[in-house]
């Protein structure tokens, strides 16, 4: 017996199902939920996120939102989930380039801190797009 997890995107349920473990990239590294894990509530960073049930593995990249780990179950809300086959590699690849172009060109009025961010979601979909 694991436990319920849930992954809600803006534009759908990513996820349902009983799951034994799972690791997500939390803003400060990261994070194994197991069954009977304390309650927390964390913000997550952009990553993957590995689900383990039996001897199944599942990879999937996630953008930014939170992890919620009550008795009843593991919630993540997150800004965008994808599983490798899902990913568009062109569009991820597309996004690399403008974002390290905007980088290495440093416009005025460049908002650095945004172009670095794309370019870690376009980079984290690249890997895990590599993955399928
Ligand atoms: P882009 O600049 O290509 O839009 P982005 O990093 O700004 O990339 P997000 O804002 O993170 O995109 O995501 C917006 C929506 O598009 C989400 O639903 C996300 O799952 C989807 N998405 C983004 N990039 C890809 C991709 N390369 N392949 C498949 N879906 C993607």
């Amino acid at each position: 017996m694991g436990f319920m997890l849930k992954i809600v995107a803006p534009d759908r349920e990513f996820f349902s199902g009983e799951v034994d473990r799972v690791i997500v990239r939390g803003i400060e590294g990261d994070l194994a939920v197991l069954k009977n894990r304390a309650p927390i509530v964390t913000p997550l960073a952009i990553g993957k996120i590995r689900i383990l049930e039996g001897d199944k593995e599942r990879i999937a990249a996630v953008t930014n939102g939170y992890l919620s780990v009550t008795k009843e179950e593991t919630t993540i809300i997150t800004d965008a989930a994808e599983w490798p086959e899902e990913i568009d590699v062109e569009r991820a690849k597309e996004a690399k380039l403008r974002a390290e172009k905007r980088l290495k060109e440093m416009p005025e009025g460049l908002d650095i801190a945004r172009a670095e961010l794309a370019l870690k979601r376009a980079l984290n979909r690249l890997e895990v797009a590599n993955l399928k």
